[in-house]
């Protein structure tokens, strides 16, 4: 395993990280062999973001007896609604959920992530509650020892950046985000009539919102480093090729300020497949000739985050979105085992009321309600 400093907080961290979430539901053998293998590769930073006891207890009792092997990113936040993702900004809520991941992880949480700062209401709800407050409050009392955020606004990151209050974040980087335009709503209707070879360049203001994580020593981990698997998948690839994981994980790591790709494997297998990245050439990681093969516009697609949670109808909409993602694929001949997993959704798109709160929260620009059409059409429910 290589291992880079975390800006200033000074750690060493694994060049591949180990994001949990898709370990969320799994059976705790499944959650066992995934850890265990990648300790023994010598990965020694985990994302925990999920805020689901079960999926937490699961990673707390398959690191016991080697906790001190690897640093944990716990978010701030990230709480629950009717047993769904959900972001808080309600003090004695947020307290709640960090306490209990506290006390999971036998009091202390390496780095203190201050969840989803994506919007003005986001930066407001950090900045403007105590929510901040309460960060320095466990780092003075030694509970985590650095504080973190995550986003996927460059933007709002560059903003959260100058309070000076972070010493890391956790941003959603991949070749296909890096190519947007920042002002992509904006530009949504120019974008329509451009050749899709317009769009080569790498968006400036991300570009330099990871130079401002070098000079201002803010230590940067990558998460949606496979854009949630659809740069590996040659259906589903935004270029005319699919790219490799090692590809994936190489632009993550060439970015200025990146100490860690997180990958989310959810088994041993896949675990030691990421780690197979140590062992290539240079060739072998080499992103560019991706590089202007882009056929079409990656924004508008499902990465399966569950960001736009809590539904009010209580639909798993990443669920949803991943059976209708399958299904379009060849949409007259939908496997009926896509069909029966859709059917064995508690809702399904049929429930949606287009209420519209879940297209606020998605960082990625989906347009869930047409989706959730599609798929009451599709799966005939
Ligand atoms: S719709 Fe958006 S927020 Fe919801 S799972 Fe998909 S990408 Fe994530
Ligand atoms: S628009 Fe539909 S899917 Fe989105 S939160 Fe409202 S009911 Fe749920």
């Amino acid at each position: 395993m290589l291992y880079r400093e975390l800006g200033k907080t000074g750690k060493q961290v694994s060049v591949i990280g180990l994001g949990l979430e898709n370990v969320d539901g799994s059976p705790y053998a499944q959650v066992k062999e995934t850890v265990d293998a990648a300790i023994a590769g010598g990965v020694n930073l985990f994302d925990v973001f999920m805020p689901g006891r079960e999926v937490r207890e699961n990673i707390a009792k398959a690191l016991k007896g080697q906790r001190d092997k690897v640093m944990i990113q716990g978010h701030i936040g990230s709480t629950e609604e009717s047993q769904q993702y959900d972001i808080s900004r309600d003090l004695p809520t947020i307290k709640r959920y960090f306490e209990d991941l506290l006390r999971i992880f036998d009091g202390y949480i390496d780095f203190g992530m201050m969840f989803f700062i994506d919007s003005e209401d986001d930066y407001r709800g950090v900045f403007e509650t105590g929510f901040a407050d309460y960060v320095q409050q466990l780092k003075q009392e030694g509970k985590i020892g650095h504080i973190g955020f995550s986003s996927h606004n460059p933007k709002t990151a560059r903003r959260v950046i100058e309070t000076g209050l972070p010493e890391t974040m956790m941003f959603s980087i991949n070749l296909a985000f890096d190519l947007y335009p920042a002002e992509t709503y904006v530009l949504d209707e120019l974008h329509k009539t451009l050749d899709s070879t317009a769009f080569r360049g790498v968006d400036p203001e991300r570009a330099a919102l990871y130079k401002l994580c070098e000079q201002k020593d803010i230590g940067l981990t990558v998460m949606k480093t496979l854009g949630a698997g659809k740069l590996i998948s040659k259906e589903h690839s935004p270029f005319t090729e699919p790219m490799t994981v090692s590809q994936c994980i190489h632009y993550a790591l060439t970015r200025p300020a990146a100490s860690s790709a997180l990958i989310g494997c959810k088994t041993a297998a896949e675990m030691n497949d990421t780690l197979k990245y140590l062992e290539m050439t240079d060739e072998e990681r080499d992103y560019t000739p991706v590089l202007g093969t882009l056929r079409n516009d990656f924004r508008g697609n499902c990465v399966y985050c569950s960001h736009c949670l809590p539904c009010p109808k209580d639909i798993d909409i990443a669920a949803v979105n991943k059976y209708l993602d399958i299904a379009k694929l060849d949409i007259e001949n939908i496997s009926p085992s896509i069909k029966s997993h859709y059917k064995g959704l508690a809702h399904g798109g049929i429930d949606c009321i287009g209420c519209g709160s879940c297209e606020k929260r998605c960082p990625f620009g989906v347009p869930i309600i047409e989706n959730m059409q599609t798929a009451a059409k599709l799966f005939n429910r």
